[in-house]
């Protein structure tokens, strides 16, 4: 069988360019390597706990009054997912200056705090909120190869800004910028490198489509996602790991680990276009290397899953989402991140909002830590197990000692995903989780200016490695964006 498309991988990317493509009624296939759909977005058990392996904030879905794209795409396709809108809840400590602070409620209680902290902070925080709503709408007319971006001043003034500079351009004090840039320090993208656009694109979901967590298992979210795919007439082949793409006549020769062939007239990729280079296609061009070895990958990330044997009001666990900096300047932090040995990690306590994440009288507590190098591609078998549980009762340690609050004598279940455990479940290149990093020059407009001029004839990319790079939702949407795309270029070329 000839298919028109073959996709490589059933994370959020792949499953979302399966169900564009079915609708418009071309013959799909998706090849997963394991035996389930959703990539990141899975469940996995450990005794009495079910544990989101990801997960824990959707952006871009809005409430009920005010949907977000990630919501409108999913009720075209009637996915009803169970969600709670949930405001920001969490204590934040940076060890540099021993500040211990909450923020909890909507975007104008994290203003507040922020005003409190530097009362002339006021102007510099409305004019960033306006500058938010102007770039986004400017980035939709982009996307939608509408002119009209032309007529947004500050799109095209801040376009080529890193976010430091444009934050200190409209006059924000440091110790406003330090507070209201929490959130990159920990996925590890200092804002002296990171492009204003895309910051001003994850902001504006944020801040105007509310931040939600799904009150379901991530699993169910990546089945109902599939099931709508089948039932549409999508194929998907599970433990099919595509070891190798080779080319006959323009028909895409796909093989498999055990030795199976399929073939398609377009491949879409939910992997990164390192990985598709390194391990799939054979004989690539200088020029190709060349563009991705351009690019960043973002950082690695070492996750301990904690089953707690008590609620978490009895522990004392009260937010949920505490934040540990060695500096809350984001720079000096992740200068601090180029290996495992630092302060600075994160802990997501789902129970907080969601009471039934986990059996009564029990709780679920995420600790997460973000660093570039990859120490654990030098381990071996025989010093991984020892290098992996030291870093994890560090973490405990860490978190008890900071936050003041003990949870070692509750732990009942403990699984560690070191990037070793992300490269094997999902292929990323280096256990890297959040795709290319979001720098200046390559932000989303230039994702979206050279996407066809990267590309191998009938290879697209989906996912958080592609366009519109990182989360959940934006690897989403990109399997809408990216065949739409080529849904038009195949009428245009019809
Ligand atoms: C700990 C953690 C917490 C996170 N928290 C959040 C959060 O709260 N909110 C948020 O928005 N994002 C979060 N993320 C990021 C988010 O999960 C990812 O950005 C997103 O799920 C990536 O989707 P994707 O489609 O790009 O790729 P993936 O999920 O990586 O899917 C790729 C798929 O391709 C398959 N595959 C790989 N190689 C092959 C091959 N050779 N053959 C066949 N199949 C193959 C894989 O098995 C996988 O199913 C988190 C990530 C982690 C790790």
């Amino acid at each position: 069988m000839l298919y028109d498309y073959i996709i490589i991988g059933s994370g959020m990317g792949g499953l979302a360019a399966g169900l564009n493509l079915i609708k418009h009624k071309k013959k799909v296939l998706i090849l997963e390597k394991n035996s389930l759909p959703g990539g990141l977005v899975t469940t996995f058990r450990r005794g009495r706990f079910e544990f989101d392996t990801s997960l824990y904030y959707l952006f871009d879905y809005g409430d009920e009054i005010n949907p977000g794209s990630l919501q409108k795409l999913l009720k075209e396709e009637n996915i009803d997912l169970n969600t709670k809108v949930t405001d920001f809840n969490m204590r934040i400590h940076d060890l540099k200056t021993n500040d211990d602070f909450m923020v909890n409620g909507d975007f104008d209680s994290f203003r507040i705090e922020l005003e409190k902290l530097k009362m002339d902070s006021t102007p510099s925080i409305n004019k960033l909120l306006s500058i938010i709503k102007e770039i986004h709408t400017a980035l939709e007319c982009f996307k939608n190869n509408d002119e009209a971006y032309t007529k947004y001043p500050n799109f095209l003034k801040y376009l080529d800004k890193y976010t430091n500079e444009a934050l200190k351009d409209i006059g924000m004090p440091r110790e406003t910028i330090n507070r209201l840039c929490y959130m990159w320090v920990v996925i590890g993208c200092p804002i002296n490198k990171l492009s204003f656009i895309d910051f001003c694109d994850i902001m504006y979901k944020m801040i105007y489509k509310k931040q939600v967590v799904a009150t379901s298992k991530a699993l169910d979210f990546s089945l109902k996602i599939a099931d709508c795919y089948q039932k549409n007439g999508g194929k998907i082949f599970y433990n099919s790991c595509v070891s190798k793409i080779t080319k006959e006549n323009n028909i895409y020769l796909i093989k498999t680990v055990d030795n199976l062939e399929y073939k398609a007239k377009n491949i879409i990729c939910d992997v990164s276009a390192r990985y598709v280079n390194k391990y799939l296609l054979e004989n690539v061009s200088k020029e190709q290397l060349k563009l991705d070895n351009a690019r960043s990958l973002s950082p690695n990330c070492f996750v301990l899953y904690l089953g707690l044997n008590a609620s978490y009001d009895k522990i004392g666990l009260t937010n949920y989402h505490y934040y540990l900096f060695d500096d809350l300047r984001s720079d000096m932090c992740i200068s601090k991140m180029m290996n495992t040995n630092h302060h600075t990690m994160e802990a997501i306590i789902p129970n907080v909002v969601n009471e039934g994440a986990s059996p009564k009288n029990t709780t679920i507590l995420i600790l997460k830590k973000t660093f570039y190098y990859n120490e654990f591609s030098n381990l071996n078998k025989y010093n991984y197990e020892k290098y992996k549980e030291e870093m994890a009762q560090n973490m405990i340690n860490d978190f008890t000692k900071y936050f003041g609050i003990d949870i070692e004598e509750y732990i009942e279940e403990i699984e560690i995903a070191s990037p070793k455990t992300f490269r094997s479940y999902v292929n990323t290149i280096n256990g890297s989780i959040f795709g290319y990093a979001r720098s200046s020059n390559d932000n989303m407009i230039n994702r979206l200016i050279s996407y066809e001029d990267e590309k191998i004839p009938n290879i697209s990319y989906v996912g958080s490695n592609a366009v519109l790079g990182g989360f959940i939702n934006n690897a989403y949407e990109s399997g809408y964006y990216v065949t739409n795309k080529l849904l038009e270029k195949e009428v245009q070329n019809d």
